[in-house]
């Protein structure tokens, strides 16, 4: 499939202005090699996932890792994390990840894709590929609440940050350790985001240090939806003084400085808090022309896949895997947002480009899921949701899911991420 069309947009922070062009001048950082080469773009659960799995399938192909943070951090068993409930698991420098993965690290922000010429554009200079795959997660999107307001923007994201991104652990640990007393507001998103149970898990970790520290504390979480049954339940029995869980409570607007929340029904005001708004695919997915669009060409703001393939819906030369990733049946929309499911992506991916480097289409595959959620702290206990796929006659992919409630958890998420990190973060 050829791309059609300029597609080449450099984005404000790199270019004096932002615009379309069609002849960029940026210096290659590799040297063409002989063999070809995939790209990757983003060192988190998928990239990493697909890094290793296509050095082992295709050891014959050049792989290339840009990623811009310094380390790799994990989100998954965060919140324990955050609470003081364990130490922090799956930390690792890139440096050794790449070195043990046998790829060549490139530290660098990508800033665009020419996918006309096959180049990715990074802060360090430009890079070609044969295949290319973008697996840079998720940005937040706070325009349904402050339009393009960049003081609200900035003060939301620097004073009440989200921690769907591991960059921002750090600051949640603190502002949580450090807080008082008084109201705690969590605004859960909208759907699709980010592992849909981790702010619920979130909110039971939080309410149950402050309980246990005898903060007087109300944690009031407003949420679009109505809420998830295992949690519901929790918050209503076991944290009736601390949490006030406002169901079908859309956030309507909110005022960073004044540090005020409207809802359809209510008007709030905060002490401290973590402002969780819409989330959608991350900048390069955009910057590269690859968001789907409905019939009316709104965006929906996730990467328009082939659901099987994984290959952007008009370029087979460029595959997106992980969070980014838009609706891929018309039965339940899209895959979980789990690392668990990056993961298999990353598996996928690899076979399909090491087959298409070797001549031939590889049997389609499809992913599964694994959660693994905290429900309550004291006593610990534990749901486990496993989502499978199967593709139906009529080629469309359904989804079962199963939980599994387990009053007496004997560290079977540690287990997991161990597993995990064993799989795409090797030891050198
Ligand atoms: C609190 C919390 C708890 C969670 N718990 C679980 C759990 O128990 N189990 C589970 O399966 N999942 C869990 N998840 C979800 C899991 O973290 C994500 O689904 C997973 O990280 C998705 O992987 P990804 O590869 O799509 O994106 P990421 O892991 O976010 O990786 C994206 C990478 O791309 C890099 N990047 C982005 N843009 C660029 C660019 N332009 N140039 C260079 N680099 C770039 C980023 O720095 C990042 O390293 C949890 C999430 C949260 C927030």
């Amino acid at each position: 499939m050829k791309s059609s069309g300029r597609r080449y947009f450099l984005s404000a922070g790199l270019a004096l202005g932002a615009g379309w062009i069609t002849r960029p001048a940026f210096a290659d950082i590799l040297p063409r090699s002989s063999g070809r080469r995939v790209v990757i773009v983003g060192g988190g659960w998928g990239g990493l996932t697909a890094a290793r799995h296509l050095r082992e399938l295709a050891p014959e192909l050049e792989i290339v890792l840009v990623e811009r943070n310094a380390a790799f951090r994990s989100l998954p068993l965060s919140n324990k994390w955050l609470v003081g409930l364990d130490r922090e698991r799956g930390l690792a420098t890139y440096a050794d990840t790449a070195r043990s993965l046998g790829c060549t690290l490139i530290s660098a922000d990508a800033t665009a894709v020419d996918r006309d010429r096959r180049r990715v554009i990074t802060t360090q200079g430009a890079i070609d590929y044969d295949w290319l795959v973008l697996a840079v997660g998720i940005r937040y999107d706070y325009t349904p609440w402050f339009g393009d307001d960049r003081r609200a923007i900035l003060e939301a994201r620097q004073k009440y940050p989200a921690g769907f991104v591991a960059d921002e652990l750090d600051q949640l640990k603190q502002k949580i350790a450090d807080f008082k007393g008084g109201d705690f507001v969590m605004t859960i998103p909208p759907s699709p985001y980010r592992c849909p149970p981790a702010p619920y898990e979130r909110a039971v970790m939080i309410a149950w240090m402050f309980k246990q520290r005898g903060i007087k504390a109300r944690l009031i979480v407003v949420d679009p939806g109505p809420g998830m049954q295992a949690f519901n339940r929790v918050f209503a029995d076991r944290y009736e003084d601390q949490i006030v869980h406002l169901t079908h409570a859309a956030v309507k607007s909110v005022d960073p400085f004044k540090k005020t929340i409207t809802t359809e029904f209510d008007a709030l005001s905060f002490d401290d808090g973590i402002l969780m708004p819409s989330q959608q695919a991350a900048d390069l997915i955009w910057q590269a022309g690859l968001v789907e669009r409905g019939a009316d060409g709104a965006a929906s703001g996730w990467g328009a896949v082939d659901p099987v393939r994984l290959h952007a819906i008009d370029d087979d030369r460029v595959f997106l895997i992980g969070d980014l990733v838009g609706k891929v049946s018309s039965l339940f929309g899209h895959y979980p947002k789990s690392g668990h499911l990056a993961n298999q992506l990353g598996r996928i991916v690899a076979r399909e480009i090491a087959g298409r480097a070797q001549g031939k289409l590889p049997e389609p595959q499809l992913p599964q899921s694994v959660c693994h959620v905290f429900t309550d702290v004291a006593p610990m206990e534990r749901v486990r949701i496993d989502a499978s796929f199967r593709i139906r006659g009529d080629g469309v992919i359904s989804q079962t899911v199963r939980q599994h409630f387990d009053p007496q958890p004997r560290g079977e998420d540690v287990e997991w991420a161990e597993s995990m990190y064993a799989d795409f973060l090797k030891k050198p």
